[in-house]
């Protein structure tokens, strides 16, 4: 886990050195188009786009990394099982048991003391999941 994450750091600093190097790179060339332009009056306008949307991209590319929430490892889902009484529909929902799967007797009916089965097996959306779905709407 920790050896995973150590990976990640080491691309990302990576990464980040090759955006610095290129929005210095930028910012010669743009520098070297307004001399061009001082001296001689004539504006490089390729190399001044160039380096503008190059520009642009690196401080795009910083803000993504450090937007990006740092991952903890592996998270372990949230998984319910919900209980149905066959007689009455008495439901209860309580966490995933190794075990548990589909139409499975379970405990008597608290209610009416029938067998009850269970009925759904459902996992809970985390965080991120939630998120990605908000932006599918
Ligand atoms: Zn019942």
């Amino acid at each position: 886990m920790s050896k995973n994450s150590d990976n990640v750091r080491r691309t990302q600093a990576y990464f980040v050195s090759m955006i610095i190097v290129l929005m210095l790179l930028s910012f010669i060339t743009l520098l070297q188009a307004f001399k061009t332009y001082k001296e001689r009056g004539y504006m490089d306008y390729l190399s001044f786009a160039l380096s503008i949307s190059a520009i642009t991209l690196s401080v795009y590319m910083i803000l993504q990394i450090k937007t990006k929430p740092p991952k903890t490892g592996f998270e372990q889902p949230e998984v319910f099982t919900v209980i149905r009484c066959s007689k009455c529909g008495f439901e209860i929902t309580r966490k995933f048991k190794e075990g548990d799967y589909v139409l499975k007797e379970a405990d008597p009916c608290p209610k009416c003391k029938e067998s009850t089965f269970i009925y759904m097996i459902f996992r809970k959306a985390n965080e991120e999941e939630k998120k990605r779905e908000h932006y599918e709407l």
